[in-house]
């Protein structure tokens, strides 16, 4: 079976969705593996380094492409690529299917059968596929470091002979994956962290880590099976907003994580909040890539507004490449090994299996997933 892995085109993206090690992995369960030219140049690796892990490299990238039974990829295709796959071939990468009905049908109408990982269940068993953890958590860390980076202060707490300089309070909103993350890295450097999110499970965790926890009653909130929040309602939102308005104000720094799965990410730090907030402050907006948290984050630029910097930098874990490359490759990787049957060498698509159930998105030249398919009436 070959596994073709091609570059990735989105301006800006340094990632790799298969890095040298993980090619081998691939190589060692009897897998015939070609990657693109440069395919890990952006993240540190070099062609020489993937030949060495047993892989094959081409600059052919529609030969690539068309001769592959698997491809791999971290983003999207282009939708004129699609085309060039093979029918039958099994293609896994982000796909972001809630928003992207054209690619999802040309998939279908190709006879590809799409494996979107967004779509990776959140079950114990898929833990180690699961790429918006393993890329959340990368971004919860560089939010902070960005974070320090453009604050006019330092984190940590430090008594000097010129005189004791506080630690930086830092406010996160919005304790999924990448907001734990961020807790953890604000707290290793010093600062003094306080945390909101609407899923009442999230108490216990944001003080295990030794933050505060912001004590909002806006009601009925709750969570979904996979553990992601539930859509509030526009009173509620409103009452959250009133509530935060001050521990904004009284921060240093704001992070907001807040996302609804599938949907736009609401808008919980207003105009009135960024007004109330001091000269100097930062807010890193970890959102900006499903519309934002901030009231005018502009997408992958940094304003000023009043001496307030808004960070709307996008795609986070793309600015630690090497890092966010491993723990990506690795989720692939763990995917077709769980579905490799060793005796064939072969990738076996198990239609009835939870995992495969929960994640391919067209097959048979058809849309096979519930999420995507019309809610009966
Ligand atoms: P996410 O990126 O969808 O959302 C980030 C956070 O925003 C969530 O914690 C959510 O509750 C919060 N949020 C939504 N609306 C908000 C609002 N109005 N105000 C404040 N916060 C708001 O979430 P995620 O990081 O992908 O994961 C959510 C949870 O799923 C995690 O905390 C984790 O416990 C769980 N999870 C489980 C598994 C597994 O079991 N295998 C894997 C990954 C994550």
């Amino acid at each position: 079976m070959k596994i073709s892995i091609p570059s990735e085109t989105h301006p800006g993206e340094n990632r790799a969705p298969i890095t040298p090690d993980s090619a081998a992995k691939l190589v060692k369960l009897g897998a015939q593996v070609e990657v693109q030219a440069g395919l890990g140049l952006g993240a540190g690796f070099s062609d020489d380094a993937y030949i060495k892990a047993g892989a094959t490299i081409t600059t052919d990238r529609k030969a690539l492409i068309g001769s592959g039974d698997i491809v791999l990829r971290l983003r999207k295709p282009p939708v004129e690529e699609i085309s060039w796959l093979k029918s039958g071939a099994i293609h896994a990468s982000l796909l972001d299917p809630f928003n992207e009905k054209e690619l999802v049908q040309k998939f279908a109408d190709c006879g590809v059968s799409a494996i979107s990982m967004e779509f990776i269940p959140r079950t114990t068993r898929a833990q180690k596929m699961d790429v918006l953890s393993s890329q959340a958590n990368l971004g919860g860390y560089e939010a902070v470091i960005l974070a320090a980076r453009y604050s006019n202060k330092i984190f940590p707490m430090m008594t000097t002979a010129a005189g004791t300089i506080l630690p930086s309070k830092v406010f996160i909103i919005g304790v999924g994956v990448a907001g734990l993350q961020a807790i953890a890295t604000a707290k290793r450097l010093g600062a003094k962290v306080t945390a909101y999110d609407t899923r009442p499970v999230v108490e216990e965790q944001v003080k295990s880590l030794g933050a505060q926890f912001l004590k909002i009653d806006i009601g009925e909130t709750g969570q979904t099976k996979d553990g992601y929040a539930k859509a509030l309602t526009e009173e509620q939102i409103q009452k959250q907003r009133d509530a935060m308005k001050k521990t904004c104000a009284d921060s240093d720094v704001v992070i907001s994580a807040a996302q609804v799965f599938g949907r736009k990410a609401p808008i919980l730090v207003t105009a009135e909040m960024l007004n109330a907030m001091k000269p100097g402050s930062v807010v890193v907006d970890l959102a900006v890539d499903t519309g934002g948290n901030v009231e005018g984050v502009k997408y992958n630029e940094v304003t000023d507004r009043n001496g307030v910097k808004i960070i709307g930098i996008a795609n986070l874990p793309g600015r630690v490449p090497l890092h966010a490359s491993q723990v990506y490759a690795a989720n692939l990787v763990a995917l077709v090994e769980e579905f490799w049957d060793k005796k064939e060498k072969t990738f076996v698509l198990k239609l009835d299996d939870e995992i495969i159930k929960g994640c391919l998105v067209t097959h048979g030249g058809k849309i096979v997933n519930e999420k995507l398919l019309p809610k009966p009436n």
